[in-house]
């Protein structure tokens, strides 16, 4: 789960790492109010769930009241794309007003879990920014990983590491390492997936202060952070995937042209890979879950079929406790239910009743191939490519 820049700076205060001095507006008034607060002269930064802000314009320095009416005109319940956001965009229900920091030197400072290494490593960069990703393509020299130890956590020596790198002075020793075991603290407290910090800046006063923040949770574990599920913000998300979330379904949008229904996250994987092989790409991934029954097989379908890229969809199922034929007729409900030409249908039904299944969906005006296996399913999407 992701959260906003002003929430996960709120917990980096709490956990100890130092931030600038700001305030959250909802509408012009408040910022305008805000605004003057700070002598009229403050850094303005819409919150949205992604990054490369800067680049788009979502930031800026401003020194007068009419750039800050312009700005709130500008964004408040507007669309906004990032080249993270690619061509979604999301919308500015909030804007940071924050104290504007000197910079003397932008750094890059990130947390996140390294699966094959079975660590939590401390990401660090000289070079932060808004360039990073160009710094970790064209000099990858520049990016330093460093795995810490599970049980022991951050030690001063990690610390002292980080400091050479980072070309900081050893005076900045012990605010370094403040920055750092809070920010491993704040890892592990509250289950985080990522925690990134950039740019982590030098200021004139030679303060090292988080002046971006960026928060994951794993969404396993929100359970028993219950703090933390209420930072979530679903204007932020897209509505498909929180939709069947409710369900108990799970969905996760992607942007190729062919949807896919399965049950089982293995089998999804599998799905996925062929439809890559075949040349096409998944519009989603999608696993239905257990206890899928009629009603639920049928609101999957009408996910899939919400989502105006879909040319094809794949059916790929192994009836067990969902009979094929209950989700031969959950299809067939959704499909009556969508609006315009349905898509072309691939469908791969094994296991309990399939042949009944088969049956219902044989006799409909659907355009349907039926497969018997995942080879004839990839012919058959070969032919479409
Ligand atoms: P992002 O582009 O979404 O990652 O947004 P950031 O919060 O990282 O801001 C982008 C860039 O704006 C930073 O890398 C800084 O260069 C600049 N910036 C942000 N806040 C300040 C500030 O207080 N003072 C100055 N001089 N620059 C800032
Ligand atoms: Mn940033």
């Amino acid at each position: 789960m992701k959260i906003h820049e002003y929430q996960s700076k709120k917990l980096l205060n709490e956990f100890g790492v130092p931030v600038p001095k700001s305030t959250i507006a909802t509408d012009k008034e408040t910022l305008l109010e805000n605004f003057r607060d700070f002598q009229s002269k403050a850094v303005l930064k819409v919150q949205v769930h992604a990054g490369g802000r800067g680049k788009a314009g979502g930031v800026k320095l401003v020194d007068n009241s009419q750039d800050a009416v312009e700005f709130a005109d500008k964004f408040f319940g507007n669309l906004f794309q990032t080249f993270q956001t690619g061509d979604e965009s999301v919308v500015v229900n909030k804007i940071l007003v924050e104290e504007a920091s000197i910079i003397v030197s932008e750094m890059y400072l990130a947390l996140l879990v390294d699966g094959s290494n079975q660590s939590i490593n401390i990401i660090a960069s000289p070079e932060g920014g808004t360039d990073i990703e160009e710094v970790a393509s064209k000099n990858p020299e520049k990016i330093f990983s460093l795995p810490v130890n599970t049980i022991l956590g951050p030690t001063d020596f990690h610390v002292r590491e980080i400091l050479d790198f980072l070309n900081l002075d050893k005076t900045l020793f012990s605010q370094l390492n403040k920055i750092i075991r809070g920010l491993y603290k704040l890892y592990i407290d509250k289950d985080c997936s990522l925690i990134e910090i950039n740019p982590l800046i030098l200021n004139d006063n030679n303060e090292i202060i988080a002046l971006d923040a960026k928060i994951t949770f794993d969404e396993d574990a929100l359970f028993r952070n219950k703090d933390i599920s209420e930072l979530r913000d679903l204007s932020q998300e897209n509505e498909v995937e929180i939709k069947t979330a409710e369900l108990g379904i799970k969905y996760v949008q992607l942007k190729g042209s062919v949807g896919c229904i399965v049950n089982g996250a293995g089998l999804a994987m599998a799905t996925m890979d062929v439809i890559q092989s075949a040349g096409l790409s998944p519009a989603n991934f999608l696993d239905i879950g257990g206890g899928a029954d009629e009603d639920k097989v049928s609101k999957a379908m009408s996910a899939v079929l919400s989502d105006g890229n879909v040319k094809i969809v794949l059916v790929n199922l192994f009836g067990g406790i969902l009979r094929c034929d209950v989700a031969a007729r959950g299809f067939i409900l959704a499909l009556k239910d969508s609006d315009g030409t349905p898509p072309k249908l691939i469908i791969r039904m094994q296991g309990t009743n399939s042949e009944e299944g088969k049956r219902i969906l044989s006799n409909t005006k659907y355009n349907i191939s039926f497969a018997e296996n995942l080879d004839q399913i990839s012919q058959i999407l070969s032919s479409e490519e």
